[in-house]
């Protein structure tokens, strides 16, 4: 039997963290699919076709992934998906709250899911999509924070400051 899990995220944008999590789960699962929510409540920078783009450029290298975008409840897009996990990465105690919240809630609305958690590698532990673009915007340098692809869209999403040090040739 194939297994699956879906990976869900707002992802704006997808983080080194993020992909750390993609290539660890796509290490365990057959099929990983990363679904970005184009409708979740925190507003987003990029739009739900930025961000897809992003993430199928970071992780083309790794075969068992795709990348979809998907609107409504996630349990529902579960079902569409006959997929059953719910990949999540947990980093401080912070996260683990809301992580909580998140995966009992989704399995009180379909009892058939899964939420299957992986802890963050040391690294990322402090790395978050909200200090990324907060250091971009003051102009520091973000090349340690993001895949490379996402760095360059980042930079011509927005015009950038005029001391940046760190943009790629
Ligand atoms: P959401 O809006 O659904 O919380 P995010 O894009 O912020 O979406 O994060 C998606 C998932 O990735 C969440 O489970 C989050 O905890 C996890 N995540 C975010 N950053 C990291 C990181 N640096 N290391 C590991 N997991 C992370």
């Amino acid at each position: 039997m194939t297994s699956k899990a879906v990976y869900p995220g707002t992802f704006d944008p997808f983080t080194n963290g993020h992909l750390d999590i993609t290539q660890r789960g796509a290490r365990i699962f057959d099929e990983l699919t990363v679904a970005v929510s184009a409708d979740s409540v925190k507003s987003a920078t990029f739009s739900v076709e930025e961000r897809q783009m992003m993430i199928r450029e970071a992780a083309a290298d790794i075969p068992n992934v795709r990348v979809v975008a998907f609107e409504g409840l996630l349990v529902d897009f579960m079902r569409r998906e006959h997929s059953r996990v719910i990949l999540r990465g947990l980093r401080a105690l912070s996260d683990f709250e809301y992580e909580f919240q998140f995966a009992q809630m989704n399995k009180q609305l379909a009892p058939e899911t899964e939420t299957f958690f992986i802890v963050t590698d040391a690294k990322y532990s402090y790395l978050s999509s909200r200090s990324v673009k907060e250091i971009f915007q003051l102009g520091g340098s973000i090349r340690e924070f993001v895949p490379p692809v996402v760095l360059r869209r980042i930079e011509a999403h927005d015009a950038p400051p005029k001391k940046r040090k760190d943009r790629l040739e």
